[in-house]
């Protein structure tokens, strides 16, 4: 197989290989049974997104998450196909339930009535699966109690129950407590005075083994990774997930030396080792110290000495012309040995634990066959967004920016771009202006080579702090600084034949919601920084307030343009220019991104303006350029 990857360490999904183990699994189903694709634990480690679109493709009908929060990041991704909650949610997440249109499996009265009363108030149904408690005794509702809540649940508003199910303590392993828990869920399913849409039981064992006849619903897991835990199918099933590193160091070893912590392991003969830039903090197990098994120029390979947090240290007197980047595999690659099960079996651990721990550090690649399809970002498990108020932003900014770019691919990308910019990085609060109105009116006056230029900002904020600046800047560099600060409210740039200091350019009034806050101006050499504040800011810091900034200032009449942008996110944008009657043939250049590219000009006598409708959304960098 050709390689071009060479990282630390990187992690290959093969998503025929995930397709063929659903094939394999989909040949165990009755006529008339579909299946849940289990995407948990971003898919056990292999990527929620990717498996969910692959098992969708395969026709998987509902996609098995453990919170909201997997939910929801699955919808952010654009997944729209139903979403089990299989875990028992808080009450806190109802919410994001409702938003996100995700399915909540229900096992308790008072959430349901929490439920119910979101649901009536959003003015939505919700539909939910009933768990049952059929002997794993973990979640779930206990048989005796399951009958009483379902006629509690159907009986409220604003439900749908729309699946009951309930799960095997011991597939694969215990298959007469199996049928015992198959008989008490058939004998509750009889009792049931109308069949919800989805009757489920199984997991992957369960479903190799047989069971859940009654049922129209499975749920696949494991063994769509090709993971056997039954055994026996090992040679029916791909392993979808390799995790691979970069051999970084080769050394060699005397007879008696320690290699490692606590001098764990000792050479028994002189002998070469070598270095892998992988330890448990990229997810390979402490357990495997000693233990562990790799694959280096096909050959098996021990681990030697204790798991590091960043390196392991393996044998390599069986393969002496192991060199430095020589690639070194771990997991997977169809390799008997380094199946997930047998990993996991060296240390009595768990497949699934494995899977789900393993390339902690490591960009996935994503592939068929040996096909690169595309890669996702290492870590990406934390990049889910933060609420931010306007549940509609997400969607209206990914379709503004595919319209525009006429390609949803590419929109799909820069709108990932920017999102993480606005908005997944958590230290940033996401700051947006909403009904913004700028209006710049000329006059004439004594002074022959400048118009008078009054300015009338306002627009309403969230208040970040309890003060902010107005700046006049006199260089293309002190306004670039100004642009880079957090604080600015409103910059200008003045003409470099006027002098900031001599009233050149002023402030008459600064507003928040309609009161007058203080001034206090700081002139330096090559700036005027007007810092405003007042007392009452801070019980105001946190809420949406409205802002007012007016100046007086002078422009060039030999400039012969007007530039006015837009420096942050904006929903709703009107823009005027009112001009003397000497300027009789001004035009306005429109330069917007967002969803309107051309928002209508209104021309009247003496003025312009452009305004956009107040819902809609305005990127930085727009404006509009008035020339004269
Ligand atoms: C995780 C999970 C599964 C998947 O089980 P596998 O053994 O991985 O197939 C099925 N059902 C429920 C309720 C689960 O939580």
């Amino acid at each position: 197989m050709q390689h071009t990857i060479h990282e630390r360490s990187w992690v290959e999904i093969d998503l025929a290989a995930f397709r063929q183990n659903l094939v394999f699994l989909k040949s165990f189903l009755q006529p008339g049974q579909d299946f849940l694709q289990i995407v948990k634990a971003d898919a056990y480690g292999h990527g929620a997104k990717e498996i969910a679109e692959a098992a969708l493709a395969e026709g998987a009908v509902y996609l098995g998450v453990a919170n909201s929060e997997e939910g929801k990041l699955l919808r952010i991704q654009g997944i729209d196909a139903r979403i089990l909650i299989l875990s028992p949610s808080l009450p806190e997440e109802i919410d994001e339930i409702i938003k996100y249109d995700l399915d909540p499996a229900v096992s308790d009265i008072v959430f349901a009535k929490n439920l119910a009363e979101s649901a009536r108030i959003a003015e939505t149904d919700v539909r939910i699966h009933l768990k049952i408690d059929t002997g794993m005794h973990r979640s779930g509702i206990r048989l005796e109690d399951a009958l009483n809540l379902y006629h509690e649940i159907t009986g409220l508003h604003n439900l749908v129950v729309e699946g009951v199910f309930s799960h095997f303590s011991s597939a694969e392993s215990d298959s007469i407590f199996s049928s015992l828990q198959e008989e008490q869920f058939a004998a509750l399913i009889a009792k049931l005075p109308e069949k919800p849409r989805y009757i489920h039981l199984s997991n992957s064992a369960g479903t190799i083994g047989g069971f859940g006849k009654i049922c129209n619903l499975a749920r696949f897991g494991i063994f769509s990774f090709g993971v056997d835990t039954v055994g026996g199918y090992s040679a029916r099933l791909a392993p979808a997930m390799s995790f691979k590193s970069t051999l970084s160091q080769v050394k060699t070893v005397l007879a008696g030396e320690s290699v490692g912590y606590n001098r764990d392991w000792r050479a028994p003969k002189d002998g070469k080792y070598g270095i892998l830039p992988i330890g448990y903090a990229d997810g390979y197990d402490f357990l495997l110290s000693n233990k562990g098994k790799v694959l280096v120029q096909n050959n098996i390979c021990q681990v030697i000495g204790r798991v590091s947090m960043d390196m392991i240290t393996i044998d390599l007197s069986e393969v002496p012309n192991a060199r430095v980047g020589d690639i070194v595999t771990l997991l997977g690659a169809n390799e008997p040995e380094l199946r997930a099960e047998a990993l996991a079996g060296i240390y009595q651990g768990s497949p699934y634990e494995l899977l789900c721990q393993v390339g902690r550090r490591a960009r996935r690649y994503y592939k068929s066959r040996d096909h690169i399809l595309h890669s996702a970002p290492i870590a990406r498990r934390d990049f889910i967004a933060a609420d931010f108020g306007n549940s509609k932003l997400n969607q209206i900014i990914s379709s503004a920016l595919a319209k525009r770019l006429e390609s949803a691919e590419i929109g799909d990308l820069i709108y990932k771009e920017i999102l993480r910019s606005f908005f997944f990085n958590k230290d940033r609060d996401v700051h947006y202006r909403r009904s913004f109105a700028h209006e710049i009116s000329f006059s004439t006056m004594n002074n022959a080579a400048f118009y008078q230029a009054k300015t009338r900002l306002s627009y309403r904020k969230i208040l970040g702090n309890n003060y902010f600046v107005v700046a006049c800047a006199t260089s293309d560099e002190s306004l670039r600084r100004y642009f880079m600060r957090t604080d600015v409210e409103y910059r200008w740039l003045l003409d470099a034949a006027l002098d900031p200091g001599s009233e050149h350019f002023k402030v008459d009034s600064v507003k928040i919601n309609g009161f007058e806050l203080f001034t206090q101006m700081n002139l330096s050499e090559d700036s005027l920084e007007i810092r405003c504040s007042h007392p009452k800011l801070d019980a105001l810091i946190g809420t949406e307030v409205e802002f007012e900034i007016s100046t007086t200032t002078l422009y060039p009449k030999n400039s012969h343009q007007l530039s006015v942008f837009i420096s942050e996110l904006t929903q709703g944008v009107q823009i005027s220019f009112l001009f003397p009657e000497e300027l009789s043939h001004v035009e306005p250049v429109r330069i917007f991104s967002g969803q309107e590219k051309n928002p209508p000009i209104i021309r009247e006598e003496n003025r312009i303006t452009l305004k956009t409708e107040a819902s809609e959304w305005v990127f930085p960098l727009s404006g509009v350029v008035f020339t004269y």
